[in-house]
């Protein structure tokens, strides 16, 4: 744990965001106002002069030495009370990071950015109207960014309008995520909702849940078929929706084309089949009948060891095998992920990987840095775990990218999370023309994302505005099947509330 002391008069969110920053830096980082055993001092200076001119100064002392840092940056005009804020914490972020990148020799490649959705930045530059050039100079001055983080970011949103035309517009629409809550075990950097579903058949609770689900998919396909609403893509996924058994896969579809309008018109639709260990011939039958044929059969990692230290209870060699036996089944879109950074992989294990892949050639190809939630079993037992360092992980992301580009694939969305090893990002790779719109939709927050079943956020979108409400179902089946009546309800009531209006116009 580093101890940081700052200034004694800075507020809450000015320490918040300074924190951030920190954490860039070093593992486990406090920023404290007042602390005699800190270990190391940032004295900060700021002024804003008549001209709209923010000027920061900052000062770092540490170990007998000392780091300097100032910079100005001159607005139009004068900005409201929360722009003046926003306005001056990025200034002191700015003389922060710039004082930490001296002091411990690292480079920041997103700069001050520390936000989860880089791209949605650039979109909403774009729909100002401002150039690709005059956005490179903002993300540069403004943040900090690398050239090589920009251009990343100008490429993915070109895909992106390059498999969304109507991308600006299709928040008028809406995209429907499910939540199938089971698993066969659970891994141990799991945070999602997910069931060990053996045990859940024995009390019942699976089928209760699919019960359920049945109705809520009926409710929710009831209120868009009415309100005239066209869906975008439907994305299945959990838990892995494939544990559960062929035939209630198969009703569950025949109840989702039942609802839902308009069926010819949805440009995607997706079935996670993350663990190979629940795909069989007949499931693929399944899929197949109702023509869905972009699923995700995730591997992770290439090596035994690994998939058994992080509990995910199947081989490499299922993996592959599942794999060909949905490719010859006619499947023709298949993702598969990669996580970087995984317990005891280094630099051999992630080219192995890298190989494997190579010989599927899925269509797509998310590559993942591990990050370490609060509620997973690795963090809680991080102790454990012997990960990767910055250096090697920024390594993998390299390979990463250099063996995508040599494969034929193209960046077609990027994510950040907090407390990813080394600060790096998640990136989805395609074959041009194989992106998958779901996580476009999802990743830029551009239209309603209907939640129905367990764990399932609803994020509702104004499509005038973009401001966001959300409204979360329960994680657990047990309680999902106690309530998902009223979380119908409420569903309704606030889809009344957002689109009504603007629907009748
Ligand atoms: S397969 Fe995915 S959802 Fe299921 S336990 Fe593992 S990480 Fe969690």
């Amino acid at each position: 744990m580093k101890t940081i002391k700052i200034n004694e008069q800075f507020k809450e969110d000015y320490i918040r965001v300074l924190n951030h920053i920190a954490n860039l830096f070093f593992e486990d980082s406090k920023i404290a106002t007042s602390h005699d055993e800190a270990d190391m001092v940032i004295q900060f200076n700021y002024s804003i002069d008549d001209n709209y001119t923010i000027h920061t100064a900052s000062e770092l002392t540490v170990e007998g030495q000392t780091y300097k840092s100032n910079y100005s940056i001159n607005y139009a005009t004068e900005g409201t009370e929360k722009e003046q804020g926003i306005r001056m914490k990025r200034a002191l972020s700015h003389v922060m990071l710039d004082v930490l990148e001296q002091y411990t020799g690292m480079t920041q490649e997103w700069g001050i950015l520390t936000g989860v959705r880089p791209t949605k930045l650039y979109h909403n530059y774009r729909k100002q109207g401002l150039t690709d050039q005059q956005i490179a100079e903002i993300l540069k001055s403004d943040f900090r960014i690398s050239d090589a983080k920009i251009e990343l970011m100008k490429e993915i949103v070109d895909r992106q309008l390059k498999t969304i035309p109507d991308l600006d517009g299709i928040g008028k629409e809406i995209s429907i995520y499910i939540g199938v809550p089971f698993c066969p075990t659970k891994c141990a950097y799991c945070t999602f909702p997910a069931y060990a579903i053996g045990a859940n058949r024995k009390h019942g609770r699976v089928e209760s849940f699919i019960d359920g689900l049945h109705i809520e998919i009926r409710a929710m396909g009831k209120w868009i078929k009415e309100n005239n609403m066209n869906i975008t893509s439907i994305y299945w996924g959990g838990g892995t929706p494939t544990s559960i058994e062929a035939e209630e896969m198969d009703a569950l579809y025949k109840t989702m084309f039942e609802s839902f309008p308009n069926p010819e018109t949805i440009r995607e639709i997706t079935v996670e089949a993350g663990r190979p260990d629940t795909i069989t011939p007949e499931k693929i039958e399944v899929l197949k009948k109702y023509g869905i044929d972009r699923i995700s059969v995730n591997p992770q990692s290439y090596t035994d060891e690994t998939l058994k230290a992080i509990g995910r209870h199947h081989t490499v060699q299922e993996t592959i095998d599942k794999f060909w036996l949905s490719r010859n089944s006619g499947m023709n879109n298949i993702n598969m992920d990669l996580i970087i950074g995984l317990p005891n992989e280094g630099i051999e294990e992630f080219q192995h990987s890298l190989d494997e892949s190579a010989k599927m050639q899925p269509e797509s190809l998310t590559v993942h840095t591990l990050s370490f939630k609060r509620a997973s079993e690795m963090t809680r037992n991080k102790d454990k775990y012997k990960v990767a360092d910055r250096n090697t992980v920024s390594k993998m992301m390299d390979m990463a990218s250099s063996w995508t580009k040599e494969n034929g694939y193209v960046p077609y969305y990027l994510y950040r999370q907090k407390n990813i090893l080394g600060n790096l990002e998640n990136v989805g790779y395609s074959k041009p023309g194989e992106e998958s719109i779901y996580n476009i939709v999802i990743m830029e927050e551009v239209q309603t994302i209907l939640g129905l079943g367990c764990g399932a956020s609803t994020k509702f979108v104004n499509p005038e505005t973009g401001k966001i409400t959300q409204f979360h179902n329960p994680k657990d089946p047990a309680a999902y099947i106690m309530t998902f009546e009223e979380a119908i309800e409420k569903k309704v009531e606030m889809l009344e509330d957002l689109y009504n209006v603007q629907l009748s116009k």
